[in-house]
This record gives structure tokens, C-alpha cells and sequence, in this order.
């Protein structure tokens, strides 16, 4: 069984300016992304951090259940950036693109990021992504970013219906990681993207989320709430939306949905 988290050592050598400085620490709770919900709403600060050993509840997406035995990193941080309400979903991508540069740069893992929230090595998830936001009266105030990263345990100890669509960084490495360190890491890139996100937009956060995207080029079928649609995944929009050339030539500009590439795709 992988070690406990410790909180000092999380802390330890932690480069950052605001994120991390507050952490609160569970061996277990329903959902990270709720506790910081509450402490948000208690009015804690911009950068607090809360992390659990296990979570009983999280969700994804749409409710979906995220998994999240012993030896993850389960962890949610709460933002207040100054944006207007509609801009807070961009917030995916500066996570997804800070997991995928975290996981390159510290086990030189081969990662995939898949719009809009999925972050994949081998084709299988290996971290998910879920941002939360508080709109009231039309205000943004808090943003919570959870990112579930399954770290150390083997991918095949997750439930059945799971277990084919996953992979950890145990699985891929065959080791186990000290979680502190890819916590540290985690939050120094995150902070430093994010300030870069705030003072200089999104331009370049999408740029370098492209480069990490390789769905984009490939046939695609996505399925929204009330349609299915296949063509080609031609690009993201500077609003984070999913661009698909149709077969006729047209283009379709999605904001909700789920992407799968076909197995004929160039
Ligand atoms: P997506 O956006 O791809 O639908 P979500 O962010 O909604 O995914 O995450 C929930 C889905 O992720 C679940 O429906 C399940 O298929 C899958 N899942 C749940 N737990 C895990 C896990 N620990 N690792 C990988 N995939 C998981």
C-alpha cells in the first residue's frame, strides 16, 4: 500500500505564490470539490487547496462517478479570478494543459489531452478534470478546479466498468511516486498558468493545449445531448468550444459534449 500524504511535506520546498499555502487535508471525504465548495462559501481565499487519501463521491461531468481509491491524487483548489461569468469553463483547459505538462516534465509520460476535460496517456484517462463555478447574479465568485490524477494503484484494481477505459501513473511507470512531489509540481505549473491565463488571456494557453491534442485532424464522433455528430475535429475556438467540419463542409461549434475518435481515423 502506497504511503500516507503528509501535509508538511506537501508543503516543503512548495514554489508558488498563493496556491498550496492554505491546505486542508482529509484521509477520506465525499468529494474534494464540495469541501472546497464550503470553504469557499466561508470565504476562504484564493489558492486554498483541500486533498483527501480517498473520496467516496466524487463526480465528473453530467454526475458521472469519478473513482478515487487510496494512492490518487485527489485535490481541489478555489479560484477568484476577476473574469466575467462566461469565461470560467476556459478554466479546463489551463488545468488539463497544467496536468499533462506536470506529467510530461516529471516521468516524460507520452500525454494526450481530449477536449474537453480528459486527460489520456496510452488512450486511456489517466486524470480527470472537473471545474465548478459559483455564478450569483451574474457575478463569478470561486471557481473550484478538482483534478482527480490516479497515481499509485494499478488501473485494473478500478471497478469493472472503468478498469479497460483507465490507466495510472503506477500502470504506465511501473513505480510508484512520491505524491507530494507531483503535488508540488502540479501547483507551481498550474499557478504559473493561470497568472498567465489572468494577465495575458487565453491565446497561448490554447496554443500549447493544441500542441498536447491529438484527437484534432481526426474523425470524430460526438455525441451531445440531442445529437450525434461526425466529422472532422478541425480545431478549438478561442472560446474553448469544439469546432467539427461535417461531411458537407460545415462547421459545427459545440460547447457540451462527448468526443470519441473512430478506429478509421487518419
Ligand atoms: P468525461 O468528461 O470523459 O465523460 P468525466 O469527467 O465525466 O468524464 O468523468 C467520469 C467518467 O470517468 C466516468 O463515467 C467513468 O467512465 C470514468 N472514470 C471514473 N473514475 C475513473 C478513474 N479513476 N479513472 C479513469 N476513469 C474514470
Amino acid at each position: 500500500m502506497s504511503a500516507r500524504i503528509n501535509i508538511l511535506e506537501l508543503q516543503s520546498g512548495l514554489q508558488t505564490k498563493g496556491f498550496g499555502r492554505d491546505i486542508f487535508a482529509l484521509p477520506e471525504v465525499t468529494s474534494t470539490n464540495e469541501w472546497a465548495k464550503d470553504l469557499a462559501r466561508l470565504g476562504a481565499d484564493e489558492g486554498t487547496t483541500v486533498i483527501a487519501e480517498i473520496q467516496t463521491e466524487a463526480h465528473g461531468r453530467l454526475n458521472r462517478k469519478w473513482f478515487s481509491p487510496r494512492g490518487g491524487l485527489w485535490l481541489s483548489i478555489i479560484l477568484k479570478p476577476k473574469i466575467k461569468a462566461a469565461e470560467a469553463s476556459k478554466l479546463v483547459f489551463v488545468a488539463g494543459l497544467a496536468v499533462a505538462k506536470t506529467l510530461h516534465e516529471l516521468y516524460g509520460l507520452e500525454v494526450q489531452l481530449k477536449w474537453p476535460n480528459d486527460v489520456l496517456v496510452s488512450a486511456r484517462k489517466i486524470c480527470g478534470i472537473l471545474a465548478e463555478a459559483s455564478i450569483i447574479d451574474g457575478k463569478l465568485e470561486f471557481v473550484i478546479v478538482g483534478v482527480g490524477l490516479n497515481a499509485n494503484f494499478e488501473a485494473d484494481t478500478l471497478p469493472d466498468q472503468v478498469k479497460l477505459l483507465a490507466t495510472s501513473i503506477e500502470t504506465e511507470l511501473e513505480e510508484i511516486v512520491k505524491l507530494e512531489d507531483l503535488f508540488r509540481k502540479l501547483l507551481e505549473i498550474l499557478e504559473e498558468l493561470y497568472d498567465q491565463s489572468i494577465n495575458e488571456g487565453y491565446e497561448a494557453i490554447l496554443k500549447e493545449w493544441r500542441s498536447f491534442a491529438g484527437f484534432l485532424g481526426k474523425h470524430i464522433e460526438v455525441v451531445t445531448d440531442n445529437h450525434i455528430w461526425v466529422g472532422k475535429a478541425a480545431d478549438i475556438d478561442e472560446e474553448g468550444a469544439l469546432l467539427v467540419e461535417l461531411e458537407d463542409g460545415a462547421l459545427e461549434r459545440i460547447l457540451v459534449g462527448d468526443v470519441s475518435i473512430k478506429s478509421n481515423s487518419a
